[in-house]
């Protein structure tokens, strides 16, 4: 994948997390869960991606901001995925957040998916080697989406 894409509108964002979300069910070899996460700020698409990538794993729920709950899991009816979590740590004050969501755990299951939002608020709490992308607004529609390892 190249490390930095252009999106040129809402849908194209979606097709791109959903072409993602493909990629890593097909390739179930990880020792832990598979974590992206999610930087740039209000209304870069974060939520917009999250929506297609959730497609991309098979879930027909929809997708909203999960700003005031901080936490909603999804089923994943795959062999070696079973859930996948939207997280979004805008409203997250801490490690103590992080304790009580029981993100130690979720992390530890080659299970999961994880996908967060505003991930900078949680980036150190993180284990090594997540997939982390950064979106920067180009215009009205226009976002660049950079794909860094963390
Ligand atoms: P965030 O979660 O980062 O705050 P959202 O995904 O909730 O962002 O909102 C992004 C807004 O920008 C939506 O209203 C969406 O329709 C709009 N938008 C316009 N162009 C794009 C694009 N290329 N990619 C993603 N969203 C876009
Ligand atoms: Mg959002």
């Amino acid at each position: 994948m190249k490390t930095e894409i252009e999106s040129v509108n809402p849908e194209q964002t979606k097709k791109i997390a959903k072409n993602l979300a493909q990629e890593i069910i097909s390739h179930p070899c990880f020792s832990k869960a598979f974590i992206v996460g999610l930087k740039g700020d209000l209304g870069g698409g974060k939520t917009t991606f999250v929506q297609g990538f959730a497609s991309g794993l098979g879930i027909k729920d929809k997708i909203t901001s999960p700003t005031f709950v901080l936490l909603k899991r999804f089923k994943i009816k795959s062999k070696k995925f079973k859930n996948f979590y939207h997280i979004d740590c805008y409203r997250m004050e801490g490690i103590k957040d992080f304790k009580e969501l029981g993100l130690k755990e979720i992390i530890s299951k080659p299970e999961n998916i994880i996908a967060v939002e505003w991930v900078e608020k949680a980036e150190k709490l993180l284990p090594k080697g997540f997939l982390k992308i950064e979106f920067q607004f180009l215009g009205k529609k226009r976002r660049r989406l950079k794909f860094l390892c963390r």
